[in-house]
């Protein structure tokens, strides 16, 4: 787990929105997070660490929803944040045009 997910205390879930009864290190009550577990994203364009990384990114809480389909991701070392869509990131890899992990943590929430 990265340093800013750590000390980032959850209170409501991220993806409902409602009061979570028990400490949640990513952010997601039970039920949501069984189904952005499951979310049915096609990985045929991805490598496997890229699938790894955007897994953790989830379970580390650090992507957090902005506004409909974007999202704020925190940087591996926990110093930058980027915006980041199914489509486009702001990270250096995703400004170049490269599909970043982050744009696949997007896919799989929003298809959660
Ligand atoms: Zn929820
Ligand atoms: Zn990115």
């Amino acid at each position: 787990m990265n340093a800013a997910a750590a000390t980032h205390q959850h209170t409501n879930c991220l993806r409902c929105g409602r009061t979570l009864r028990n400490p949640s290190p990513d952010g997601y009550g039970p039920k949501c997070r069984t189904k952005v577990r499951k979310a049915p994203v096609d990985l045929a364009d991805y490598k496997a660490h890229q699938v790894a990384s955007a897994r953790e990114l989830i379970e580390d809480g650090a992507i957090i929803p902005l506004r409909s389909v974007v999202f704020i991701a925190v940087s591996t070392d926990g110093t930058e944040t980027y915006k980041t869509a199914p489509t486009a990131c702001s990270c250096p890899a995703g400004v170049k045009g490269s599909r970043c992990y982050h744009q696949l943590a997007a896919r799989m929430l929003l298809a959660a």
